[in-house]
């Protein structure tokens, strides 16, 4: 029989009683109707409404769940069609959120769907307080980073929201708990995620010299002319917009061989998502919410699905990493070359595989030393961390996806290299 009981709004007795949550693995001696109320009573924020969105707002709906919200930034293209079952051809073009609500509002009695429109990253923290399970059905990383570090910050406010997150790559997924604060979060693992291929930023920047790089520079530049959405490999007109300024650069440059395919595999770098391993997986954090939100015993904490050989899931206990940049310390120190440009620098904490920083931004004294976005701090690039900082400095780096109070401090310290 379950121990673990839960206030209306909020989770904090599970928290307490963590560390005894293995002793809890019998069914909730539960009345139908202390079940009914439970998962009424619980506010579900889907966070994406693609291929994992789509199947988890089913499972939810058909669960029992009855506040569920929606979150999605993106309009449904026909290539999603074959996975993305709430839609359909005639939808082409409409928001994926407001018509996979009205789908299931249509579909399911009693369940009220509500759909929002728009970039995570530019909602309130007021908004997320409200919720009780956050569910990320994400196709990237950044994005499940500043979802996982905005939770976190909620959770040092005593805000205790448990964050389920499922990915999916062809006949791989996963899908893990987060409990913020009380077991690793997403960032804490970072050396499970698979570093992208990256490419030094003053290369793009500055020198590229094969024609990946060109396609990479259109990509980075592609989010300050499309209001702030990132490069779609789905979209003709995306990959169109990328392989003309690729193009263009490779012409200045005196590169060869950017082309259709070339950029299209730049830009994809991922393997296609399988409708069937995104129901596994979705089907997956929909128990997982339903366990949490009748305060029974959870998956803990990442469970790895592979499809390719048989059948084999791998559940793993994760441990929290007090360098974590997110729920730990946030400070790293560095030893740097006396001769070492800043751009080096840079790249270093890009490559670190446990930060995994994708474009960081750096500040020191209260100044913008190098920021993308900030043409006029790109020279910096070239010049020694010494000129730039004295012997020893603390900078403060952030990046897109950490929110805008989190930092991590970087102590360095400039010797012979
Ligand atoms: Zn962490």
């Amino acid at each position: 029989m379950s121990q673990i009981h839960i206030q209306q709004k909020r989770f904090d007795p599970i928290y307490k009683q963590i560390e005894h949550a293995s002793k809890y693995t019998e069914e909730a001696d539960l009345s139908p109707e202390e079940i009914k109320d439970y998962l009424h009573t619980r506010k579900i924020l889907v966070v994406g409404a693609g291929g994992l969105g789509c199947e988890v707002l089913k499972g939810l709906a058909l669960s029992g769940f009855s506040d569920i919200h929606v979150i999605d930034l993106d309009t449904i293209d026909i290539s999603n069609l074959n996975r993305q079952f709430l839609f359909t051809q005639e939808d082409a073009g409409k928001t994926k959120s407001e018509v996979a609500a009205a789908f299931v509002n249509r579909r399911v009695k009693g369940v009220k769907v509500v759909p929002y429109v728009g970039n995570i990253m530019d909602q309130p923290l007021d908004w997320y307080k409200t919720f009780d399970i956050v569910i990320a059905g994400l196709d990237n990383v950044e994005a499940r980073r500043w979802l996982n570090a905005t939770l976190v910050n909620l959770a040092r406010n005593d805000i205790m929201i448990p964050m389920l997150d499922g990915g999916s790559e062809g006949l791989f997924g996963q899908a893990r708990v987060i409990i913020p604060q009380m077991t690793a979060c997403y960032e804490c693992t970072m050396w499970t995620v698979t570093p992208e291929v990256t490419f030094p930023v003053c290369t793009i920047a500055s020198n590229p010299r094969i024609p990946a790089h060109c396609v990479q520079y259109a990509i980075m530049h592609f989010p300050e002319s499309h209001d702030g959405r990132k490069c779609d490999g789905d979209r003709d007109d995306d990959v169109d917009w990328c392989l003309n300024v690729a193009q263009e650069r490779a012409k200045q440059f005196n590169i060869e061989g950017v082309d259709y395919k070339l950029t299209l595999g730049v830009i994809k770098n991922v393997i296609p998502a399988l409708a069937s391993t995104n129901s596994i997986i979705a089907a997956l954090c929909v128990n997982e919410a339903l366990k949490l939100a009748m305060n029974l015993t959870f998956m803990k904490h990442y469970l790895r699905y592979s499809g390719s050989e048989g059948i084999n899931v791998q559940p793993l206990e994760m441990e929290m990493n007090p360098d974590c940049i997110v729920c730990g310390g946030a400070e790293i120190s560095l030893d740097v070359g006396e001769d070492e440009t800043l751009g080096n620098l840079i790249d270093r904490l890009k490559q670190d595989e446990t930060l995994q920083l994708k474009n960081p931004f750096v500040i020191f004294n209260g100044n913008a030393v190098y920021n993308s976005k900030l043409p006029f701090t790109e020279p910096n690039l070239e010049k020694t961390c010494l000129s730039l900082f004295g012997k020893h400095a603390e900078l403060t780096v952030s990046d897109k996806f950490m929110p805008d109070d989190q930092f991590l401090r970087v102590k360095i310290k400039v010797g012979p290299g």
